[in-house]
């Protein structure tokens, strides 16, 4: 496996590509995002990038799958200093959810994402939200999308636990009159953020940040096993398709096959949020969600997930965890409670550990990981600014920290990782939907 890595491409074939699409999103003259059956969306360059050297070189900058740069922490506000290496920045944790009832309704956790965005659009003054839905002619494949009202906002609610690539249209927030909000997995707030470094424009137009909790993306493959094992027939055809959920609609919520046709409306299939993720979707992640460190958008203004500190009792209605990560997130947030966009209350800090116990036993393994990546030569991620060994020391057993040296290296062999990255591309383009 080549050392350098002088554009994207040769990133993705090293598996170190998350698909985010910020290098479309930057030069979508000269980089396409496009469907793979096996990973996530994968960047195609559509001219020759590779002798282009400014923009070959300023894609790789970007790129949060080869590398990602957390500023220092030395004046960060955090509140409790142990919290800072396992989660970043946390000023304050609150529970809570939308006030809108659909929002709500229709939303993963609490609907508080979209209820933020709602809120920047009506009061905030901002343009929209440029964030991710399932494609219409598509159901089963997401698209980057601009919301700028309520009843858009509504058409993104619901996690989609499939390939996204929500910074392929940033260079729109770039040339924007009026700032947007911004939604996305942590990998792309990641590289929304370090793109507005070397870009004032963007910088000025992300109105604010959010970052959803994600312990990784599950394949289209993966959604395909999903749906055949609810029943459909041929699971690429999406003629008969009206609606795939994942969550919503209840909470966690159930993933939902919806046909096309009114007569089989009643005949529906789902499975739990739990069995769907746990024993289908979660197995065919790409592999460089195995090696993310943030799993909870630490460049985030403000980061979302579920409360699971909790049991969720039968019919209980939606619920977020909120994290507030800057002070224009905490501003954006209570401005949100005190007009009547978002319900929430405060809670203790500790709630974020409690919550989301397995995403720090993943962030502990990724010293050892890593470590092993480089003993094997095999191309691996870098994060600078994050303390990764004192995670590893403390939280994971003996046993766990043989297991990140041992489990990767049988992981190299069982997934070829000293191999390019191989993949099967459709023949649809990434949904980059211009109506929405
Ligand atoms: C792949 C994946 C893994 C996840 N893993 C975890 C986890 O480990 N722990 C946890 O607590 N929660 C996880 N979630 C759920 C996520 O944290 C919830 O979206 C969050 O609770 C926000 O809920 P909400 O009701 O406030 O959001 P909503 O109001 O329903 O809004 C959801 C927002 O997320 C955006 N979005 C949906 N899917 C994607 C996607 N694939 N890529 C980018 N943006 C998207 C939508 O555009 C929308 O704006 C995961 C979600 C995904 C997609």
């Amino acid at each position: 496996m080549k050392n350098t890595l002088n554009n994207v491409e040769e990133i993705a074939a090293a598996h170190l590509c998350m698909g985010c699409g910020a290098c479309a999103g930057l030069y979508p003259d000269h980089v396409e995002m496009v469907e793979t059956l096996e990973q996530a969306r994968r960047p195609r360059c559509i001219t020759n990038v590779a002798k282009q050297g400014t923009i070959a070189e300023q894609t790789i900058k970007v790129c949060p799958g080869r590398q990602i740069t957390y500023p220092s922490t030395e004046n960060c506000e955090q509140i409790e200093e142990t919290l800072l290496d396992e989660w970043g920045p946390v000023l304050e944790i609150w529970e809570g959810h939308a006030e809108n009832h659909e929002l709500r309704f229709r939303g993963s956790s609490g609907g508080v994402v979209n209820a933020l965005a709602h809120y920047c659009i009506e009061k905030g003054g901002m343009q929209g939200a440029l964030h991710t839905k399932a494609r219409k002619d598509i159901p089963y494949l997401n698209r980057s999308a601009i919301s700028t009202n309520l009843e858009e906002l509504l058409e993104a609610s619901g996690s989609r636990y499939a390939p996204s690539s929500p910074c392929d249209r940033l260079y729109e927030v770039e040339s924007a009159s009026k700032p947007l909000v911004f939604i996305g997995k942590p990998c792309d707030v990641a590289a929304a953020s370090m793109a507005a470094q070397s870009r004032p424009e963007l910088k000025k137009n992300l109105g604010l940040t959010i970052g959803i909790f994600c312990a990784g993306v599950p394949s289209v493959s993966a959604t395909f096993d999903l749906m055949s094992h609810l029943g459909s027939t041929d699971a690429t055809d999406a003629n008969d398709l009206k609606e795939l959920r994942y969550r919503g609609h209840g909470w966690p919520g159930e993933m939902t096959v919806v046909p096309n046709n009114p007569e089989d409306q009643k005949n529906y299939a789902s499975i739990s949020y739990a069995a769907g993720w746990g024993d289908i979707l979660q197995k065919k992640r790409q592999w460089r969600c195995h090696m993310c460190a943030d799993h909870t958008g630490e460049l985030a203004d403000i980061s979302i997930g579920d409360p699971w500190y909790r049991a969720i009792a039968s019919g209980e209605k939606g619920s977020s965890l909120v994290v507030v990560r800057t002070r224009r997130g905490q501003r954006i947030l209570r401005e949100a409670i005190a007009n009547g966009f978002v319900s929430a209350e405060k809670r203790p800090l500790s709630t974020l550990p409690d919550s989301q116990e397995n995403l720090l036993r993943v962030r502990g393994a990724i010293w050892g990981r890593t470590i092993t990546l480089r003993a094997l030569r095999v191309p691996f991620p870098r994060y600078n600014g994050l303390k990764l060994f004192p995670v590893w020391v403390k939280q994971l057993s003996l046993r766990e920290k043989l297991q990140s040296f041992y489990g990767t290296t049988l992981r190299v062999v069982r997934k070829r990782l000293y191999r390019p990255e191989r993949w099967t591309y459709f023949s649809v383009r990434a949904g980059v939907d211009k109506g929405a």
